[in-house]
């Protein structure tokens, strides 16, 4: 795969407001709670609506997700409120499903890019799709596999493609959840300048307090959007909970953040 504009060519045609936002729950848990937050978010700088439906928990016995039931949920979504929608998808029959209840984007998480095997189902799943794909980075640092991942999705004919920063894996003691090692991100930038990057500043931190200041530093490195977790009770959400931030919050951290300017 090499660098092109053509990579660029669904965020620029689409014309969605520069940074692009993704936010919504970790997790969708019930109908009124998937539409409580979406209609609060409607009417705001997000364009997509993201809930996770099939959630990859560390261990087992957690809360694992809704199932396609939430699919339907979204598509209530985007009739309702007019957002786009998103969902991570894992394995061939996560994406089957989320085509057939035409989901506008996809995303793969941190847990399946790490394998060339799942990534290859889902790239065959996928094949042909005008969906909006995004890769998330493997668990480790890894560039050169997490670049795989993108770029078997883009033999096979899957053009509308980019990637989420959503830091990395340590057994360090550090402020973050996923420290983010901002240098591989930067040299994901320099070799394919064209390929939109997203940074999820939620997975990062996992402290919404700090949410805010990683937001500020993806910007200042121009990252081409944010996926951030918002959820309308954040402390009792069923997953990840300590890092979702408020509809409210997040609608202020807009207002607050320095944006770049295009001549900068
Ligand atoms: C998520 O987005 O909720 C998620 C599970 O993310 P990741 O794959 O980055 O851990
Ligand atoms: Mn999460």
């Amino acid at each position: 795969m090499e660098n092109s504009k053509e990579l660029r060519t669904w965020l620029d045609n689409m014309e969605l407001p520069h940074p692009l936002v993704i936010a919504g729950p970790c997790s969708a848990e019930t109908e009124e709670q998937v539409m409580k937050i979406a209609h609060e978010l409607k009417d705001s700088d997000v364009s997509y609506y993201r809930a996770g439906i099939w959630k990859p928990r560390t261990r087992p016995g957690n809360f694992e997700g809704v199932g396609a039931l939430g699919l339907k949920w979204l598509q209530r979504v985007k009739e309702e409120t007019g957002l786009k929608t998103c969902t991570e998808v894992a394995n061939k029959t996560h994406v089957d499903l989320a085509l057939e209840h035409d989901i506008d984007l996809l995303w793969i998480g941190a847990r399946t890019s790490v394998s060339p095997f799942m990534m290859q189902d889902i790239a065959d799943a996928l094949e042909g799709t005008d969906k909006v794909v995004l890769v998330k980075n493997p668990i480790n640092p890894d560039l050169p596999l997490w670049l795989g991942g993108i770029e078997r999705l883009y033999k096979k004919g899957i053009k509308n493609l980019g990637a989420i920063h959503r830091g990395f894996s340590t057994y360090a003691k550090t402020k973050y959840r996923n420290i983010p090692e901002w240098q591989l991100a930067i040299e994901f930038q320099n070799r394919f300048p064209d390929l939109p990057l997203i940074n999820d500043p939620s997975h990062i931190t996992g402290k919404r307090e700090m949410v805010f200041d990683v937001s500020q530093t993806a910007l200042d490195l121009n990252f081409d959007g944010l996926m951030i977790e918002t959820h309308h009770d954040p402390e009792n959400a069923w997953s990840d909970a300590r890092q979702q931030v408020t509809p409210d919050a997040l609608k202020q951290m807009f207002v607050d953040l320095k944006m770049r300017k295009e001549t900068d």
